[in-house]
């Protein structure tokens, strides 16, 4: 079933062969005919993670670039979309002419040559992760792509791990396998065997369980690997090794013998890290409460790589945050009051018209109020509002995103550059990869907080919106608004960063920084936001000493 972390352990899986001393590519197909998931809910299917390269994918990318430190790209991700797309196409060229285009072998070839991707580097391994469930309609044909592969390069080349869900019923006090015995045997009835199980579970699994799955799933005992809940996503590489899984994937493809051309060394340097960043996670000295102010809080994942960030931002500054998540549409004076109890504030990015007033009114009382702000893609947007607004007395300015009348201080771009390249959208009301995406450069100005943090007058961070601020009409507005543009793009023509003179940790870009934190590097945005958090509590309890 879903939502067992199919995506973390695929993460966890390169992360665990790179501290042998191995490169990995990871890769994900995902069963669904969008193209992309740049047209889904977030508050249906969490985050869109957007790559280095403009490509709107799964989350699961995010956790993939995380655990390994790699940069994924658009040849990373398919869709059943983008298959179709591709294949339909080949087809009006006359790709095909003569033929008629089937399942198998048109769809499952352009499955197989995304897997083994003859034309690029695939590094040692290649982890690819089948998105949605054993028996889902619109994944079959990469099951069916896995089996005609597995034949024809053989099971040393190829490994295939199945992730199952070991309820625990509580008035029996037991753990039920059968679950993971009828998604085992309707894996089988599709002609794949799996070579390792992996289990999650909530308690631990017990030597006769593993036989009892041995036995019936027919996969060696040894092969039966418990996953169990842990604490925090980062300490489950430890967990998998001290579970066996890496010892059983190279003894799998006989690389646990040096004769063979495999390798021993263990723990190599980055498990070392692993193992560190565990003493990070597991005991900070010091505790700190922020609030994320955003409509989406209620559905889980949709800010997944805000809530990494800030937990890496935790690790780096020995500190626990606790988040609270804000609803965004409730009354802002309801939110104002849920706002004392916290020593920093995030406005998130987002979408349309819900939640405006709540994150205007969370920005007003960080700028009033001097408490450290950090501001994302909208929430920049709505700093520049706020501050139109309530400081420079435009009462109407606001984004043509969520209003039809007003001054539009936030404005619709139809053509912007990229290295010295003249974009634009192909039309307005085209939605699917319209959006500026992806990598874009910026320039700092020297003196400003930004370049405190960043310490440096170039970075490139990655973007995904469609609105910009109005820079040419409303120059003057945002002067007298106080509001400095300490990052623009590197044609000098977009706003990228936003800070106030008038605050001791005021900052919003119109980028994501949360897509680039690692937990072995945070983000310094992030960073310097939970520095800033804690110096503003410290100076809070002072006063109330
Ligand atoms: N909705 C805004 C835009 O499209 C902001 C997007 C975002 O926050 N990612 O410009």
């Amino acid at each position: 079933m879903s939502s067992l972390g199919k995506g973390i352990a695929s993460a966890t899986i390169g992360a665990l062969l790179q501290a042998h001393g191995f490169s990995v590519r990871m890769k994900k197909m995902d069963p669904y005919i969008n193209v992309d998931p740049g047209t889904l809910s977030p508050h249906k299917h969490g985050e869109v993670f957007v790559l280095n390269d403009g490509c709107e994918s799964d989350l699961d990318f995010g956790h993939y670039e995380r655990f390994t430190n790699i940069q994924c790209g658009a040849a990373d991700s398919l869709t059943m979309g983008k298959i179709y797309e591709k294949v339909l196409a080949k087809e009006r060229h006359g790709a095909y002419l003569g033929s008629d285009i089937q399942v198998i072998p048109h769809i499952t070839n352009e499955v197989k040559d995304f897997i083994c991707n003859p034309d690029s580097n695939c590094g040692d391994f290649v982890i690819c992760e089948v998105g949605g469930t054993v028996g889902d309609i619109e994944g079959l044909p990469y099951i069916e792509a896995i089996r005609q592969l597995t034949l024809e390069m053989g099971k040393e080349f190829i490994l295939s791990l199945h992730l199952t869900y070991l309820p625990y019923i509580k008035t029996s006090r037991e753990l039920k396998t059968k679950p993971t015995q009828h998604s085992v045997k309707v894996l089988q009835s599709m002609g794949i065997q799996p070579d390792i199980i992996l289990c999650r579970s909530e308690k631990d699994i017990s030597d006769e369980i593993k036989t009892k799955i041995s036995a019936f799933c027919n996969v060696k005992k040894e092969n039966i690997i418990a996953a169990l809940d842990a604490e925090n996503i980062y300490l489950i590489p430890n967990m998998y090794h001290s579970a066996g899984l890496d010892t059983q994937i190279l003894h799998h493809f006989k690389l646990d013998d040096e004769e063979n051309g495999g390798t021993k060394k263990y723990p190599h340097e980055l498990m070392g890290k692993w193992v560190s960043l565990e003493h990070s996670v597991l005991n900070p000295t010091k505790s700190t409460r922020i609030a994320v102010v955003g409509k989406y809080v209620q559905t889980k994942d949709a800010y997944i790589s805000l809530e990494q960030a800030i937990s890496h931002a935790g690790f780096a500054n020995d500190v626990k945050i606790d988040v609270d998540w804000l609803d965004s549409r409730v009354d802002p004076d309801v939110l104002r009051t849920q706002l004392e109890n916290v020593s920093g504030i995030i406005v998130p990015g987002g979408f349309d018209t819900g939640g405006i007033d709540g994150k205007i009114a969370a920005i007003k009382y960080a700028r009033e109020n001097d408490v450290p702000f950090l501001g994302i893609c909208l929430g920049l947007q709505l700093a520049v509002i706020e501050a139109c607004r309530n400081v420079a007395g435009v009462s109407d300015a606001t984004s043509r995103e969520f209003s039809d009348e007003g001054r539009f201080v936030i404005d619709f771009m139809d053509s912007w550059t990229k290295d010295g390249v003249l974009e634009s959208r192909a039309q307005a009301d085209n939605k699917g990869g319209t959006m500026r995406l992806g990598n874009y450069a910026c320039k700092i100005s020297p003196k400003s907080l930004a370049h405190k943090i960043y310490g440096t007058t170039d970075v490139t961070e990655r973007h995904r919106h469609r609105f910009e601020v109005n820079i040419e009409q409303y120059k003057d507005v945002f002067a007298k608004a106080g509001l400095i543009f300490s990052g623009v793009s590197a044609d000098g023509l977009l706003p990228e960063i936003v800070e106030r003179r008038d605050h001791s940790f005021f900052i919003a870009t119109q980028a994501h920084p949360e897509f680039k934190s690692r937990p072995f590097s945070p983000h310094l945005l992030f960073s310097a936001f939970i520095n800033a958090v804690i110096i503003n509590q410290d100076i809070k309890f002072k006063c109330s000493a």
